[in-house]
């Protein structure tokens, strides 16, 4: 008899929840997290760090990916990520990628969890509906808009979902001037700009301070435990309660499973490198995407030949991001001070628009309703490496020649001290294949010996359609804004920061790897709580939805040990 309830894997997005729902249930829960405990007080505001250095997840050269990008004309060269210099994790500590996320805290619409039906098919790409609707998730994004805390304002638009409750715990963030400039040329223009939630706390809240106005915000830790992460929103109470324990520099390796197909232990690398066992009642895996395929990929069992929940060879397909859409302009304090003020100088508050006008538009060769996305405006990053690769990368654009030496010092100190550089990001539905895949590569390992993530970006010609026509928009405002030097980019490679799909969940055992209640179909005490079960991802950040759905399945799986019992 094992003396744990339950054991969470991961204590990102999808793991604080369930850890926090099951220790509150009365349930003894261990978290597994493979990085470090950090505390507000280790979070650093530092450029170099950030930007050059990996200091808050795996060294590729130790835990490497092999990554393979669509060269645009059907091929797939694979890179290996150490070789090419590329970061493929997106933060390893207590509190996962959240502790480094924005917050931009979306819901889907209700549209999104019947793609299929609304819009078709999407040759090429295997889009299906969610087993559940909006109607089923609503309670649970209210319910995290008060545990996470999500700061914002309601306003009426044309495409707004409805909510049970009237408006947002707490008022929105502190707004720059820009904001007022976005909503000028977007209402003008017969548009809707939408204050953007936020999972940043606008006042102090449940023992967390309200936030400090920073301007070093996505990508870095909060220092104030204003930001939304699962370390600062939920763990910590859940620890609060005595019955849940964060055991640190865990590393999951793979699932035992008995004849039944139960799984009985988790097999871990403790951080001295040696493997532990654990026994629980049952397992939640919270991972993040490519990770969580790979576990199950890499726990075969005499019921799991070819991992846990793969005897369809499933796992690991449909991986979803969002295709990146990019855009900034710049507006010199010099002109626009005189229209809005000294407040343009502000580095700390947030500009926080978002714009759903455009959810659907005309599919270019058919001119039928397609699924579309939506533009967020945002500042540019203070971040100052950061400003100085992108004006070397894109400065000379205009010349077609590249710049360096004083020419770019020149550049890099006018965005950087003369003025204010406004984004714009556009998010939109990936386009799921079955091609679109994790795997394990079967020469690389990682520096247990095991076989590394070899993860397929899988190219479709909708992510390009919609992310230039997104972009195509995003450019036009911020050139009716007045910005100058605007520059538009519609890559359409993936977000990497946004990382979901692997393991759908749905009703059928034959096409989803879980069922409705995120259950391994074939092993019936793992949950996957991560974005993994998503079969589509909308046009919004995945984290509120991968929270609202830990809560719900949490519920589930308490259910499953017994109910509540205090
Ligand atoms: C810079 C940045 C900005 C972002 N901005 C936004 C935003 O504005 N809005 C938004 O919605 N989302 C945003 N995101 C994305 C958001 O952080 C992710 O969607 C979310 O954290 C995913 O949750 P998860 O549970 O899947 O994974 P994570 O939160 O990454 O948690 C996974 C955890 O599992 C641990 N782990 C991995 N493998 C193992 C193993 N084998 N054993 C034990 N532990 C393991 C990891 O260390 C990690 O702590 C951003 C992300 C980044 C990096
Ligand atoms: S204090 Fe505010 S701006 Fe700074 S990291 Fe925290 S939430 Fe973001």
């Amino acid at each position: 008899m094992s003396d744990v309830d339950a054991v969470v894997i991961g204590s990102g997005a999808g793991g604080g929840p369930v850890a926090l729902w099951l220790a509150d249930a009365g349930y003894r829960v261990v978290v597994l997290e493979k990085g470090p405990p950090l505390t507000e007080s280790e979070f650093k505001k530092d450029e170099i760090g950030e930007v050059r250095r990996a200091r808050y997840w795996p060294r590729e050269h130790e835990e490497p990916r092999v990554v393979e990008m669509s060269d645009g004309r059907g091929g797939y060269p694979a890179v290996t990520s150490s070789e090419a210099g590329i970061t493929t994790w997106n933060g390893c500590a207590v509190g996962g990628a959240t502790n480094f996320m924005s917050g931009f805290f979306l819901r889907l619409k209700p549209d999104d969890f019947r793609l299929r039906s609304t819009y078709g098919p999407a040759p090429g790409a295997d889009v299906v509906d969610w087993p559940i609707g909006y109607d089923e998730l609503e309670s649970w994004y209210d319910l995290v808009e008060r545990e996470v805390g999500v700061s914002g304002r309601v306003v009426e638009h044309p495409r707004m979902e409805w909510r049970s409750s009237p408006d947002f715990p707490m008022p929105p963030t502190a707004e720059h001037a820009l904001a007022k400039r976005v909503d000028e040329v977007g209402r003008a223009r017969g548009l809707h700009p939408i204050p953007l939630p936020r999972a940043v706390l606008s006042r102090p809240r449940a023992g967390r301070e309200k936030c400090d106005y920073t301007g070093f915000c996505g990508s870095y830790g909060c220092t104030t435990g204003a930001k939304g992460s699962s370390r600062a929103a939920l763990l910590g109470r859940a620890v609060a309660t005595g019955r849940c324990e964060i055991r640190t520099g865990r590393m999951a390796r793979s699932f035992e499973t008995d004849a039944s197909g139960r799984v009985v232990a988790v097999l871990h690398h403790g951080s001295d490198g040696v493997v532990e066992r654990l026994e629980a009642k049952v397992f939640v895996l919270a991972a993040q995407a490519i990770e969580s395929s790979r576990l199950l990929l890499l726990s075969t069992g005499p019921r799991h030949p070819k991992g846990i929940g793969n005897a369809n060879d499933l796992v690991g397909r449909h991986l979803l991001s969002s295709p990146a859409g990019v855009g900034w302009g710049f507006f010199p304090y010099a002109k626009w001070e005189k229209t809005l003020g000294d407040v343009m100088r502000d580095r700390g508050a947030f500009v926080n628009r978002t714009f759903q006008d455009w959810l659907d538009y005309a599919d270019p060769a058919t001119g039928r309703k397609r699924k579309g996305g939506s533009v967020d405006f945002l500042l540019l990053h203070s971040n100052a490496i950061q400003t100085a690769m992108i004006q070397a990368s894109t400065a000379g654009q205009g010349t077609k020649r590249p710049i360096f030496g004083r020419e770019l010092q020149g550049h890099v100190r006018r965005w950087f001290s003369d003025g204010k550089a406004l984004k714009f990001e556009t998010f939109s539905d990936w386009m799921p294949t079955a091609d679109g895949r994790v795997t394990l590569d079967p020469k690389v390992r990682d520096r247990f010996g095991l076989p590394v993530a070899r993860v397929r970006w899988a190219d479709h010609p909708w992510n390009h359609e919609t992310t230039e026509f997104l972009a195509a928009r995003g450019g036009e405002l911020l050139r009716a804004m007045g910005a100058e030097d605007v520059v538009v980019a519609a890559e359409a490679g993936p977000s990497t920061n946004l990382v979901a799909g692997g393991a759908r969940f749905g009703r059928d055992p034959k096409t989803s790897v879980l069922d409705v209640d995120c259950r391994v179909h074939d092993a019936e005490n793992l949950f996957v709580t991560d974005g993994s079960f998503m079969p589509t991802g909308g046009s919004v950040p995945y984290t509120f939805t991968i929270y609202a759905n830990a809560f719900r399945v949490a519920g589930r799986i308490a259910a499953q040990l017994g109910g509540t019992k205090k």
